[in-house]
C-alpha cells in the first residue's frame, strides 16, 4: 500500500528522536555536571534540563546553552572523545600495581584513630562550631578545589566554623561569596542523614 504522506511519517519520527533542553526556574543553588561538556558548575536560578520525551539525560551548563543547537552536538562528541581519552588512561593504570597506605594509616593523619567512617556525619553533628551549609558548600565542590589551593588546615577551619565574615583571616576572604549562597535546608540535611 502506497502511504500519502510518506514526509509527514518521517517529520514525526524525526521529532520523537530529538532531544529536548527545557528550562526550569530554581530558587536552589545546586552543584551539578553539565551532561553536554563535563564541566561541574552551580544551578542559579534556571535550570537547564536535557530531556529524550520525559525521560531525563542530564543538566545542560549555561555556557552550552549559550552556544546554540547547532554547537551542542560537536560540544558533546568533544566530551565523548575526552572521556574515551581518560578511560584509556585509566584502564592502562588498571593494570598496573598500586600502593595504598592502610585505612589505620589515613586515620591516623586526620588526627582521630577511633574516627569510623559511620562515625563522621555524627561527629559534624556533635561539634556545635561546625555550619552544615560551609560544609556542604566543600562537600559538594560548590566551592572549587582551585579556591582552596593553598590554604591551610587552620583557614578551612574557620571557613567552616567562623560565622561572622568580619573576624576572617584575609586569606579566605575570596570565599566570601560562597558563605552568602543559601542552601536549601533539604540539602543540609541530606549531609545529616549521613548518606
Ligand atoms: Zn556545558
Amino acid at each position: 500500500m502506497k502511504e500519502i504522506f510518506p514526509w509527514k511519517r518521517t517529520l514525526q519520527e524525526e521529532m520523537i528522536k530529538m532531544l529536548k533542553v527545557k528550562l526550569h526556574k530554581s530558587a536552589l543553588f545546586l552543584s551539578t555536571v553539565c551532561v553536554t561538556c563535563g564541566t561541574t558548575y552551580v544551578v542559579e536560578k534556571v535550570e537547564a534540563i536535557l530531556l529524550e520525551g520525559d525521560k531525563r539525560i542530564g543538566n545542560v551548563c549555561k555556557e552550552c546553552i549559550k552556544m546554540g543547537s547547532q554547537e551542542i552536538p560537536m560540544i558533546l562528541r568533544q566530551q565523548s572523545q575526552r572521556l574515551r581519552e581518560k578511560a584509556k588512561t585509566l584502564e592502562e593504570l588498571s593494570n598496573r600495581s598500586i600502593d595504598c597506605p592502610p585505612w589505620d594509616e589515613y586515620l591516623q593523619a586526620s588526627g582521630d584513630k577511633n574516627l569510623g567512617s559511620e562515625n563522621a556525619c555524627q561527629e559534624v553533628k556533635a561539634n556545635p562550631q561546625m555550619i552544615m551549609s560551609r560544609v556542604f558548600l566543600i562537600g559538594e565542590g560548590i566551592v572549587p578545589n582551585e579556591e582552596l589551593e593553598g590554604l591551610q588546615n587552620e583557614h578551612i577551619k574557620i571557613f567552616l566554623t567562623e560565622l561572622d565574615i568580619s573576624q576572617w583571616p584575609p586569606e579566605i576572604l575570596h570565599l566570601k561569596k560562597y558563605a552568602e549562597i543559601e542552601i536549601d535546608d533539604r540539602y543540609l540535611f541530606r549531609f545529616d542523614a549521613g548518606v
